[in-house]
């Protein structure tokens, strides 16, 4: 889809609100305030469009309340088109780029990143668990081993960079989330939150996956140890290529990152691996493809209410997500 089509789709603003009120509403209207599902719409001469009065808590709202839109003075218009070359990028747009692309200043250009984000997480306990033969693998993330500040760091385990745990099906969806250190206590709650109990683990030698792997319904692992990386059907192919595009992501677009922000960037990563779909290519292969822009825009603003994102006092972001 190209820009040109995006705007003969949604010309004016008042196109833009009701995209909105049938993506966001699309199980029918909810207030914000309260979770109420009744309410109507205020007609009045000085009103603006698309304000709603909620008849359990006659709190005031429109399609934007507690939204990551929430209050704005962009046109709506500008966040679509955000979300646009957000999504339509195979590898993540950077604030600057964003700001020229869309005409806003690098600063907002930056929240309104992190704000689409926010949208992206699909960690939360409403999602589904990932399921069936199911790759586990640490990824520790970070460029080359190198000096820093007189510490040399070590490749793979034992590191001081950022460990993130990766969770992904075979040929499915995928799960990552940064991680205090690879011991049991860290790895073992992650794990148990994010893979289906009837799924089958594939993992490295390490022991923390020995333990876990007795509560799975089958585990097997390579030992990387003896440097051996596949036996058969035994291996980590899938999670080293979602590994890969991390890294790639990580030294093309965002260079230093706070653990914070990390997880927001990884969780725009995880979307766009989610968001794909196999082609069969002339030689039998299979190629996975971005899912068409719509479908994708439409699954964003899916879990757009309740991720209002606020300014902490720390000069961070920080996510407002629950009613009253
Ligand atoms: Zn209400």
């Amino acid at each position: 889809m190209t820009i040109d089509e995006l705007k003969e789709m949604l010309p004016t603003e008042q196109a833009c609100r009701c995209y909105l009120e049938q993506a966001i509403w699309r199980d029918g209207r909810v207030c914000p305030h309260c979770g109420c599902l009744d309410s109507w719409e205020l007609n009045g001469k000085t009103t603006r469009r698309g304000l709603y009065e909620c008849s359990g808590c006659h709190g005031h709202f429109t399609v934007t309340t507690k939204t990551p839109m929430h209050a704005t003075k962009l046109p709506l218009w500008t966040w679509l088109l955000a979300m646009y070359y957000i999504l339509g990028s195979s590898k993540g747009v950077s604030s600057v780029i964003l700001s020229r692309l869309i005409g806003v200043s690098q600063k907002t250009a930056w929240k309104l990143g992190h704000a689409i984000r926010e949208m992206m997480d699909m960690s939360h306990e409403a999602f589904p668990a990932v399921g069936g033969v199911v790759e586990i693998d640490e990824k520790y993330l970070g460029g080359k081993p190198r000096k820093e500040k007189g510490v040399t760091h070590k490749r793979g385990k034992g590191t001081a960079k950022q460990p993130i745990l990766v969770m992904v099906e075979r040929a499915g969806i995928v799960r990552a989330q940064t991680i205090d250190n690879d011991r049991h206590e860290s790895i073992a709650p992650v794990v148990e939150r994010h893979v289906d109990m009837d799924s089958y683990l594939m993992t490295d030698q390490h022991q923390v996956y020995q333990r876990l792997g007795n509560q799975y319904a089958g585990h097997s692992y390579v030992n990387h140890g003896d440097l051996e990386y596949a036996r058969g059907e035994v291996h980590n192919n899938t999670a080293e290529s979602f590994n890969a595009i991390l890294e790639r992501a990580k030294q093309g677009v965002f260079h230093w990152l706070s653990k914070e922000l990390l997880q927001r960037y990884i969780n725009e990563v995880v979307f766009r691996w989610n968001h794909r779909q196999p082609t069969e290519k002339k030689n039998g292969k299979i190629s996975w493809r971005p899912l068409p822009l719509l479908d994708q825009l439409w699954s964003l603003l899916s879990h757009a209410i309740l991720r209002q994102v606020k300014r902490s006092h720390n000069g961070g972001l920080r996510i407002c997500s629950t009613y009253v």
